[in-house]
């Protein structure tokens, strides 16, 4: 890659949340292994953000790259319609198994948004079944669940990056968001706007829709897990179905293999993606209860109708069921017990910082929520030329490192964001 490459980009290749009027200057990566990104320079830095929680194995993963190497000489990609075959099922199988057992139907898609709006068709569909208009979600703010309409539309519209498309998309019902933090106490007027909410909408709700535990991009902040067991309880009262986000969370991010175990509750529907092939290629899945299955397959259409084009690649599931495999030897518990320690250790005294608003820690996820906002370009630049890649938002330095990251580069990566905070000129 010469100089014309990078201009080339520059003038011409738009990439994520970005401009095309004087983007901001992007890194070149010519190659990865383990947690280091080689750097056309020949320079390695480390990964703290796992390619945006994906690659929690690590770079160039040997049992990874072999099944797909495997996979490709059989078939890369069939269509889906008409048409099965064996990796998709040894994948679904595992995930059928891997998630409680009310979880049994699974639609394979290709994106987490797209997993998304496969979850919120199914609760029109579910209802018009049942011959009710149902036409809200209800969620909470600061959500985020994707870029697509649909998931736009449970997005928060206020704190949302989406925000420039709310007159095109439809109004849903957000309820305050819980202030009991996870490692708080609970407090149970949390609760009561989102009870509010439920009851009067009762008959006009389609379903409900959460990340567990942790909401990601909408601010970085890990809620108490008796919020998702009132949830469940007002859910099941009303008979309307909850659907978790595990996009972000599921696959041993916070701790747990899926972050709805903190709270002992199970989602009618479950959206799962980022991490499950390992960060190598998009995949995506919704599963349901056989009710909601069986509910959808009785409307007047009798099918569920939604069928994208790589539906079950077979590429992404044989790399999806590797990666599942290597889950299972159960070392990524230890891994993530070991990254929360040593970020309790190191990371958690930055609150002390006078930068510092607040440091939050749950299993492999450290963020460092500062007073005002990162100049991201001049911070990107600070941290590439201190060896590592941290990808900040607004007043978030936050890291999700993949799990096999050795105790020696986590301490690195913490270091470097200690000594971005005594620098003036990356805040604005
Ligand atoms: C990333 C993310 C999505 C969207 O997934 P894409 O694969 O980027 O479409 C949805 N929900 C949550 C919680 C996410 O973190």
């Amino acid at each position: 890659m010469n100089k014309s490459d990078i201009l080339f980009d520059y003038k011409h290749i738009w990439h994520p949340y970005s401009s095309m009027i004087n983007p901001l200057p992007c890194y070149s990566v010519i190659s990865a292994k383990g947690v280091y990104l080689k750097l056309k320079n020949g320079k390695n830095i480390i990964d703290g953000m796992s390619s945006w929680w994906s690659t929690i194995h690590g770079y160039n993963h040997p049992i990874l790259n072999k099944s797909l190497r495997k996979q490709i000489k059989k078939i890369s990609h069939v269509m889906f319609g008409g048409i099965t075959h064996p990796s998709a099922i040894l994948l679904c199988r595992k995930l059928i198994k891997l998630t409680p057992e009310k979880l049994d139907c699974i639609f394979l898609s290709d994106s987490g948004s797209i997993s998304i709006e496969v979850a919120i068709k199914m609760l029109i569909q579910y209802w018009e079944s049942l011959g009710q208009n149902r036409t809200k979600i209800l969620t909470i703010r600061n959500s985020y669940h994707g870029d697509t309409f649909g998931a736009m539309s449970v997005s928060d519209p206020d704190n949302s990056i989406h925000k420039i498309y709310n007159q095109f998309l439809p109004k849903n019902l957000f309820a305050n968001a819980p202030c009991s933090n996870f490692h708080e106490e609970w407090n149970s007027n949390d609760i009561i706007s989102f009870q509010k909410i439920i009851e009067k909408n009762k008959l006009n709700i389609a379903g409900v829709i959460l990340e567990p535990i942790v909401q990601g991009i909408g601010g970085m902040k890990f809620y108490h897990p008796m919020f998702l067991k009132k949830v469940e309880e007002l859910c099941k009262y009303y008979s309307i179905p909850l659907v978790f986000d595990e996009i972000a969370t599921g696959f041993g991010r916070t701790g747990k293999f899926f972050a709805f175990q903190h709270a002992n509750v199970v989602p009618d529907i479950l959206c799962l993606g980022k991490s499950m092939t390992g960060g190598t290629i998009t995949l995506a899945a919704t599963l349901t209860s056989r009710n909601i299955a069986n509910t959808i397959s009785n409307s007047n259409i009798r099918c569920f109708m939604h069928g994208p084009t790589y539906m079950g690649n077979p590429l992404a599931c044989s790399v999806a069921y590797a990666n599942i495999k290597i889950l299972e030897k159960n070392e990524w518990k230890t891994q993530v017990f070991n990254i929360e320690k040593e970020l309790c250790k190191s990371l958690l005294p930055l609150i002390n910082h006078p930068r510092v608003l607040d440091v939050r820690i749950l299993g492999a996820i450290g963020v460092v929520e500062c007073k005002q906002q990162v100049n991201l370009e001049l911070i990107q630049k600070f941290f590439v030329n201190n060896g590592v890649w941290i990808r900040p938002f607004k007043k978030l330095i936050y890291i999700v490192p993949p799990y096999v990251i050795s105790i020696n580069n986590l301490k690195k990566l913490v270091n470097v964001i200690a000594k971005s905070l005594n620098e003036n000129t990356l805040f604005i």
